[in-house]
């Protein structure tokens, strides 16, 4: 990912990389063309311009100017304030209920269902947990045949009820469950829809109200640019979710809007999907990820 944005990045530091004397005037015209690339790769314009001109006078500040090797700290400062803006040290996920509830929530399509798969997977195989997941989309029988299906090929149970319309119920009869069995996660899947309505957000947050859960979890796909921003702002302002999941980084995507999701809602980037498979999971890595926007 980040292929186009890292480019441009690496085009405009191309001058100041290793070698060459600067002077303040082309420190501006570096960070002016880091900018465009941001702007270029769908990064929020208000967050660009404070990104380059933080990098701008920390440039300044350290000396560049007078530096032996200008060009490698630039990128250096380019790399720190990226990482920094992408969240800095990377966040866990609180695992401390008995048992942790997870719930998770956005659009429908994002990637909901894979992931909470996913991190069934991942807590079963990596941190020793008996999860449960929850299948809470009473609007489409697929959304829980594909949870039941995922839940099979991870040997983690599913909780569902295609009898029930009440997602609250659901919830709830699924911690029961959990808690009458042993298991020590519960990941609840929610139903989404295409774009935010009302009625989405009405119902994942009675849900998210009624369950009190240990960590509400937001996914987004990664490749749907600005939007992915807009939709993390609107899901923020009726949740206060804890988390973000990036979806899909594994294909086409410009992923700029990715650098703005934390700023924009001020909550940590904590995993991110990179394909299809129950495998295809990450812990989000702010500096790894840096390193891989400046290629
Ligand atoms: P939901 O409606 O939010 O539950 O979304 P799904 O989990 O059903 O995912 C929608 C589509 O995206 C499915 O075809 C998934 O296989 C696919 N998908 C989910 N996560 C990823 C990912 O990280 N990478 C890729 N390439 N596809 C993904």
């Amino acid at each position: 990912m980040f292929d186009n944005l890292s480019e441009k990045l690496d085009k405009a530091l191309h001058t100041l990389r290793g070698h060459g004397q600067i002077t303040e005037i082309n420190v501006a015209e570096t960070t002016k063309e880091v900018r465009r690339a941001l702007l270029d790769a769908d990064v929020n314009f208000k967050i660009a311009k404070e990104f380059t001109n933080r990098v701008k006078e920390r440039a300044l500040g350290q000396n560049v100017l007078t530096s032996l090797q200008p060009g490698q700290l630039m990128v250096k400062i380019v790399k720190d304030e990226l990482t920094e803006l992408m969240g800095g040290e990377t966040e866990g996920i609180d695992l401390s209920g008995t048992p942790s509830v997870i719930l998770m929530s956005g659009l429908q399509g994002s990637g909901k269902t894979t992931f909470s798969g996913k991190l069934a997977n991942y807590l079963k195989t990596k941190k020793s947990k008996k999860p449960l997941l929850v299948a809470c989309d009473v609007y489409r029988p697929a959304a829980i045949d594909q949870l039941h299906i995922v839940g099979e090929q991870i040997e983690v149970d599913v909780y569902y009820d295609k009898d029930n319309k009440d997602p609250v119920a659901i919830a709830k009869a699924g911690i029961a469950k959990a808690k009458a069995e042993g298991h020590n996660v519960v990941i609840i899947d929610t139903a989404g829809r295409l774009a935010v309505d009302e009625k989405m957000m009405a119902e994942i947050s009675e849900i998210h109200n009624a369950i009190q859960p240990q960590e509400t979890l937001f996914v987004v796909d990664a490749m749907t640019g600005q939007d992915a921003v807009n939709t993390a702002k609107a899901f923020n302002d009726v949740l206060n979710f804890d988390g973000v999941i990036l979806t899909k980084l594994d294909g086409d995507t410009r992923g700029g809007a990715a650098i703005s999701i934390k700023s924009v809602v001020d909550k940590p980037i904590k995993f991110i999907g990179t394909g299809e498979k129950m495998e295809a999971i990450d812990v989000f890595h702010p500096s790894r990820m840096a390193d891989r926007i400046l290629g």
